[in-house]
């Protein structure tokens, strides 16, 4: 599970600077839910290939009233859904009161805690952190978040029960990164292998992670239940906190999925009851552990900005995706055709997921995601021989020069498979690096339409020579 890191500290200590720094800004997703409290910002995060999920929590000022009454509410649950808190300190302000009451009530607490000193550029690290020890939550890490100093050393080193001691770097020849990828896939040693994995890969064998999300009320416990109810399916009634989604497997068609249930459905016995609340992490984490994500959007209520906050993560995620408007029961044409314009209008920058049209509630066009599901997945997972790759990339350089850089053409030598779902091609050239974003895309697409790939993104490395 991918891991959540909240950061908490009184106001200006520099937590946004941290968060923009780690998030890239790009995909802040706010918490604006209805009946969630607003300032808590979410993000997904990426260092040195380790990606986890971060919340900033907004200020915390308990100077005067008492920190705990302060802190009850958004900072509150943001802790108690976090796997790792960072708790930071203004390295130059020294300690606060407020910051005492912070402390006190995380040495209270049960959690991974890092106390973090920011702000220490240009200053002795030893006076920069020797104050906060009395603070009583252990060592002291000194980062500057504005000037990036620290962070990563930070990060990897808080992230390292999740991930485990970093490995040496080791560039991996496309032999390699192509076992390395099956030995993940099969869990066996190299002799399960198959010789031309292109013609014998068999997605059908591996359950597909479904993942259902979307805001509160678009439907999606109706959808889950819908989806259940006509299949047969054994449904564990898993004990778990608030926090996780429900794992579900099912079978439908004779293909095995595994729908994770972010809406809390749960049968006892033949009683099915929505027992969870809306949570943004539970959310997020889901995403990051599907194969497929399943984003259900409300006819009635049009594309939000909370819908293309969710969709802006799964895009960063890579995973595949299906898009279904719900509640389209019961609308007149003209209602129908008004809710097309605004979603070609809205939706249009997403060209490769498959949209549908349902009513979780009457059943209608139920069915038919799973073709657009098996679909996303089998061309996430979709295996490509390093020949037909290059290939495909020099029919596009043909079509399509690449540019002069420097007064010199790039050259694109070959192209083999990085990885899958999503799928990734890492092209080697001269100068690739430098390649313009337009043509980078042209290049994309040129494979998705080659590849006839649908419902997932492609992603395209670049690698400097041979
Ligand atoms: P937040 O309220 O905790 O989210 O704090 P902000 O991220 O908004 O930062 C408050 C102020 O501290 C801003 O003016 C930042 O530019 C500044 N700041 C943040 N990080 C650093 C740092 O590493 N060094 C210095 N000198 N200033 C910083
Ligand atoms: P969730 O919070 O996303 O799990 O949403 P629910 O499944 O609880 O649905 C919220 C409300 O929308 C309920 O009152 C449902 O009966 C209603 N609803 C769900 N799907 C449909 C649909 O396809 N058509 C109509 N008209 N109402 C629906």
């Amino acid at each position: 599970m991918i891991p959540v890191v909240a950061l908490v500290g009184r106001p200006n200590v520099g937590k946004s600077t941290l968060f923009n720094r780690l998030t890239k800004t790009r995909d802040a997703l706010v918490a604006d839910f209805p009946g969630l409290t607003r300032d808590r910002k979410y993000g997904r995060a990426e260092i040195e290939g380790n990606e986890f999920i971060i919340v900033d929590t907004g200020g915390i000022d308990g100077t005067e009233d008492g920190v705990e009454t302060r802190m009850a509410g958004q900072s509150l649950l943001a802790i108690e859904e976090a796997d790792i808190v960072l708790f930071m300190v203004d390295a130059r302000a020294g300690v606060m009161p407020a910051d005492q009451g912070i402390a006190q009530h995380l040495r209270s607490r049960e959690k991974a805690t890092f106390l973090v000193a920011n702000k220490t550029d240009g200053m002795d690290p030893d006076s920069a952190t020797g104050d906060f020890y009395s603070l009583g939550l252990g060592e002291v890490y000194a980062i500057a978040a504005s000037h990036g100093r620290g962070v990563t050393q930070l990060i990897e080193h808080v992230l390292i029960p999740f991930v485990g001691e970093k490995p040496q770097e080791v560039e991996l020849s496309e032999e390699e990164a192509n076992a390395a990828y099956w030995e993940a896939q099969l869990g066996e040693n190299d002799d399960e292998i198959p010789a031309d994995v292109e013609d014998d890969f068999d997605p059908t064998g591996l359950p597909i992670k479904l993942a259902i999300v979307g805001r509160p009320n678009v439907g999606k416990s109706t959808l889950t239940n819908r989806i259940l109810g006509e299949e047969r399916v054994v449904v564990y009634d898993m004990p778990g906190t608030t926090r996780d989604s429900i794992y579900i497997p099912m079978v439908r068609d004779e293909r095995e999925y595994v729908l994770i249930d972010t809406a809390g459905v749960r049968k006892r016995g033949k009683v099915t009851e929505t027992v969870e609340k809306f949570s943004v992490i539970k959310t997020l984490q889901a995403i990051e552990d599907a194969n497929v994500v399943l984003l259900v959007i409300d006819a009635r209520e049009g594309i939000s900005d909370q819908d293309l906050s969710l969709l802006g993560f799964i895009l960063n995620s890579g995973r595949s995706l299906v898009i279904a408007v719900n509640k389209w029961d019961g609308l007149s044409q003209e209602n129908r055709d008004q809710i097309k314009d605004t979603l070609d209008l809205r939706l249009g920058f997403i060209d490769f997921a498959r949209i549908h049209f349902i009513s979780a509630l009457h059943g209608s066009g139920v069915g038919n995601l799973f073709e657009s599901v098996n679909e996303a997945y089998t061309c996430a997972t979709k295996r490509v021989s390093t020949s037909l790759l290059t290939r495909i990339m020099q029919m596009a350089a043909d079509d399509h020069q690449p540019p002069l850089v420097n007064g010199r053409r790039v050259k694109l030598k070959y192209a083999h498979a990085g990885g899958y779902n999503p799928p990734i091609v890492v092209i080697h050239g001269n100068q690739v690096k430098d390649l313009a974003d337009s043509y980078k895309r042209y290049l994309m697409n040129y494979f998705r339409r080659s590849l006839e790939i649908m419902g997932t993104p492609i992603r395209i490395q670049f690698k400097e020579g041979e």
